[in-house]
C-alpha cells in the first residue's frame, strides 16, 4: 500500500457515473427528473447500490428510506465517516444538484477500494430520501426525522398531489427498511455539493470550505384595504391593498440592501383580489423570505421589517395580518470537519475559499445531532434547480479529492 496522501480520485469515473444516474429519468432540455419515491427515483438507488456492492459495501436502509452503504474500517467499534447527500431532482432539476454528493462519496469509496486502504473506522455513503420536496413538502424530511425534527408518523403521512403518502411509496418501491431512522450512527457527516451560487466561479476559487448554514425566517402577510371602484374613486382616500404591497415589495429589497453583503430578502408569491383592471385592489396576500448567517443580524431584519411594514400600513389607510410561519436559525457547521476539509484543500493545492450556504441542505439538519460540514464546488453561472445545471469535471474531480482526504483524516482519528 502506497502512502495515503498520494491516492486520488478517478474524475472520469465519477463524472460518467453522474452521467449514467443522469440517463434515469431524463428531462427535455439536458437535465434530470427523478422525483423522490417514483420508479425513477428507485431506479436510480438499484444501481447506486448495485455500485457499493461491486466494491463489497453492505448496505443498510432505514425506515424513512436512507440508503447507507458501508465499506468496513478496521475497528467496527467506531461511529462511521459518512459521505453523502440526495439523488432525487426537481421536475426540471439539474444531474448535479445532490447527485454529485452522492456519487463523489461512491468514488472516494471506490478510490479506497483501488488502493486497498483500510481506514481505521467504517467509511459511508448515505443517500438521504427526498431533499427536494418538490413531490412531498417541506423539503429535507428524511434527515430532518434523522436529526429529530420531525416525527416519523408525521413524515410517513405527507402527500403528493394525488394522495400518495410517503410511507406507501416508500414500500411500494420497496425501501422501507428495517432500521429506525436516527438509529444508523454517523460519526461524521461531510457534503460535497455544488455551489448553487455565484460565489465561487466569481471568486475564481475551486473549493468552498461551508463553515455554516443561513438562517431564514418566512412571513406569510395579508393586506386588507377597500375594493372600490377604478374611475370614480379620487386618488386621495383610496385604500389599495397593491400599492401598499408594491411599497413593502421594495422595502424588503432595501432591507437587504442594508445588511448587506449576507443578507437575501424576497417575495417570492402574491396574490392580488379581486385581480379586476377596473377596480381597486382590496386584498393582497404575499410571501417575504428573509435570510442571514448571523442571528442577531437576522432577528434585527426580522424587527425593521415588522417596524416597516406597520407604518407603511399605517400611512396607506389599510390593515393587514402578519404571520412568521417559519424560523430556522442559521447553523454552524463542526470545527473538526471545517478544518478536515481545510486542511486537505490545502494538502492539495487548490484555490478555496469559506462560505456559507445560501441553500438548505441535509447536512444542516444532520450537524444538530453529528459533527457535520460541507464542501462546495462552482456551477456555471451559479444557476441549479434548471436543467442547464453544469458543472466542469475538474471541479467535481477536485471536491471529490478534498473529500477523500478529509474523510481519511476524520476516519483515522485516533488510529495508527
Ligand atoms: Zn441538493
Amino acid at each position: 500500500m502506497g502512502d495515503k496522501q498520494d491516492v486520488r480520485v478517478n474524475g472520469q469515473r465519477l463524472w460518467d457515473s453522474i452521467m449514467a444516474i443522469g440517463e434515469i429519468g431524463p428531462g427535455q432540455h439536458g437535465g434530470s427528473c427523478r422525483l423522490a419515491l417514483t420508479d425513477e427515483d428507485r431506479e436510480g438507488r438499484d444501481l447506486f447500490i448495485s455500485w457499493c456492492r461491486e466494491i463489497g459495501c453492505s448496505i443498510e436502509i432505514d425506515d424513512m428510506g436512507n440508503i447507507f452503504a458501508r465499506r468496513a474500517g478496521r475497528n467496527s467499534e467506531l461511529a462511521p465517516i459518512v459521505a453523502g447527500s440526495h439523488l432525487d431532482t426537481q421536475p426540471h432539476g439539474g444531474k448535479f444538484d445532490g447527485i454529485y454528493g452522492v456519487l463523489a462519496g461512491l468514488e472516494a469509496l471506490r478510490t479506497l477500494h483501488d488502493h486497498d486502504v483500510t481506514t481505521e473506522a467504517p467509511v459511508e455513503v448515505v443517500v438521504w430520501t427526498n431533499e427536494e420536496g418538490s413531490r412531498f413538502a417541506p423539503a429535507m424530511i428524511a434527515s430532518g426525522v434523522y436529526a429529530g425534527l420531525f416525527e416519523k408518523d408525521y413524515a410517513w403521512a405527507r402527500s403528493d398531489s394525488d394522495g400518495k403518502t410517503i410511507g406507501e411509496e416508500l414500500k411500494r418501491i420497496g425501501y422501507m427498511g428495517e432500521v429506525a431512522c436516527g438509529e444508523h450512527p454517523i460519526g461524521a457527516l461531510l457534503e460535497a455539493h455544488i455551489e448553487q451560487g455565484p460565489i465561487l466561479e466569481a471568486q475564481q476559487n475551486q473549493i468552498g470550505v461551508v463553515i455554516g448554514g443561513q438562517g431564514q425566517r418566512w412571513y406569510d402577510l395579508r393586506i386588507k384595504g377597500q375594493d372600490s371602484h377604478a374611475g370614480s374613486t379620487p386618488m386621495p382616500g383610496r385604500r389599495d391593498a397593491l400599492v401598499t404591497a408594491a411599497e413593502i415589495i421594495s422595502m424588503v429589497q432595501s432591507l437587504a440592501m442594508d445588511f448587506a453583503p449576507q443578507a437575501v430578502a424576497t417575495v417570492g408569491e402574491m396574490s392580488v383580489h379581486p385581480n379586476s383592471r377596473n377596480t381597486i385592489p382590496g386584498e393582497v396576500f404575499l410571501t417575504i423570505d428573509i435570510r442571514n448567517p448571523d442571528e442577531p443580524a437576522l432577528a434585527r431584519m426580522a424587527s425593521e421589517l415588522r417596524t416597516c411594514i406597520i407604518d407603511c400600513v399605517d400611512k396607506n389607510g389599510v390593515e393587514c395580518d402578519l404571520d412568521e410561519i417559519w424560523d430556522k436559525p442559521p447553523v454552524q457547521f463542526h470545527a473538526d470537519c471545517i478544518a478536515a476539509i481545510e486542511d486537505a484543500t490545502r494538502t492539495l493545492g487548490y484555490s478555496h475559499q469559506q462560505i456559507v450556504s445560501g441553500a438548505g441542505h441535509d447536512a444542516c439538519q444532520v450537524c444538530l445531532v453529528a459533527p457535520t460540514s460541507m464542501i462546495f464546488v462552482p456551477c456555471a453561472g451559479g444557476l441549479s434547480h434548471n436543467e442547464q445545471e453544469s458543472a466542469e469535471p475538474a471541479d467535481l474531480e477536485a471536491g471529490c479529492n478534498v473529500l477523500l482526504h478529509a474523510m481519511l483524516t476524520l476516519a483515522n482519528r485516533g488510529g495508527k
